[in-house]
């Protein structure tokens, strides 16, 4: 059977027609990356819990994402794009439609000081791509997980560096499923705010802005960024990093806004604010995507009631939460 059971409406009946039908239709898209059905997301989401994708394709090239998007217009089914799965909680139900993995689009070149990438890469292997060239500016993000395109998504921040210091344009498949070329314009970056989720594009390549430094001293600033996270517990379980925003107007950080309400060690299944850092919740083995996200909004309403503040969640809910 194609699904387990789990539809219970005509609509959702009427979708598992269509997609049963699909199924058979899209095994003739000449692709050469990989097409699956039913795919769990366990062990391509950090927090290692979800359901299955109903269409999960891998794509190899950048012409396979075009052939892909364009079905999924044609065929009136929604894409998820799918990177490292170090910032989402994938529901229980799974995702419906097509879930596109960019973990295969991995090939990185230089020019000059500027490093070009596909964006399923993983940030590890482009700062080791830096690296290898010589070049500075990637240091800060060495050991978080995640891929180019996601961190571009998210723009990603820490050590003191944020993504966009060093974006110079990415090119992406827009929403008529046309190339464009995205420059950076500081007015569209702010606080974990990028210009991609104001749209419905996928980011192919990125290109970013580096400068000449010296091999030993890039290594040494990279495993020292490295080191701490380890020291911090980043690795220790399965999680998805902060699970809220930081807000300055709330004068402290969200982790210290959760110690201080008390709210270490809570949990809902084996989903739990983690000891080691307020602002984690870590799968301890078996939590479900529900426990985790009953665990987030349980976090974000103590905290309300006892502080007043109102923590925004950074990770983002996927797929079927119905
Ligand atoms: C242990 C740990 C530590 C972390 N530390 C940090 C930290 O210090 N700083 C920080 O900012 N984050 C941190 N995170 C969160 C996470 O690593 C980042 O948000 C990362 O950038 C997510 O990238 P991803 O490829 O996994 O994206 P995913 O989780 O796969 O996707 C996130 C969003 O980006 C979209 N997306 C992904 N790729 C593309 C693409 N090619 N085109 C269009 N949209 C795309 C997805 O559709 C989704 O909406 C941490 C996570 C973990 C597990």
């Amino acid at each position: 059977m194609f699904h387990k059971l789990r539809f219970t409406t005509c609509a959702d009946i009427a979708y598992d027609r269509h997609v049963i039908k699909l199924s058979e239709k899209i095994k003739k898209i000449n692709i050469d990356g990989t097409i699956a059905f039913n795919r769990e997301m366990k062990s391509f989401t950090t927090f290692k819990t979800g359901g299955p994708a109903d269409i999960f394709i891998s794509a190899a090239s950048v012409e396979d994402v075009i052939k892909i998007k364009q079905f999924a217009f044609e065929n009136d089914l929604p894409v998820f794009i799918l990177g490292g799965g170090a910032n989402i909680l994938v529901s229980d139900k799974g995702i419906r439609g097509i879930t596109l993995y960019t973990g295969d689009l991995n090939m990185v070149h230089g020019d000059g000081t500027d490093l070009i990438c596909e964006s399923g890469i993983e940030v590890s292997a482009l700062c080791e791509s830096a690296l290898s060239r010589s070049l500075s500016g990637l240091e800060f993000i060495y050991g978080m997980p995640g891929t180019a395109g996601g961190a571009l998504w998210m723009n990603a921040r820490c050590y003191g560096g944020e993504i966009s210091r060093i974006f110079k344009w990415a090119d992406v498949l827009n929403e008529n499923n046309e190339m464009e070329r995205i420059g950076f314009s500081p007015a569209d970056w702010n606080y974990k705010i990028s210009p991609f989720q104001k749209r419905k594009i996928l980011i192919l390549k990125a290109c970013f802005t580096l400068k000449p430094g010296h091999k030993d001293e890039i290594r040494r600033e990279m495993d020292k960024n490295y080191r701490d996270r380890e020291q911090k517990g980043h690795f220790k379980a399965p999680c998805a990093g902060s699970v809220f925003k930081n807000n300055r107007d709330f004068g402290k950080p969200s982790g210290q806004i959760i110690d201080e309400a008390g709210l270490r060690g809570l949990r809902i299944g084996s989903a739990v604010v983690s000891d080691f850092h307020a602002n984690i919740i870590v799968n301890e083995g078996g939590a479900s995507a529900t426990d985790i996200l009953e665990l987030i909004n349980t976090v974000r309403a103590k905290v309300k009631e006892s502080s007043g503040f109102d923590l925004e969640p950074e990770v983002i809910p996927v797929g079927d939460w119905r």
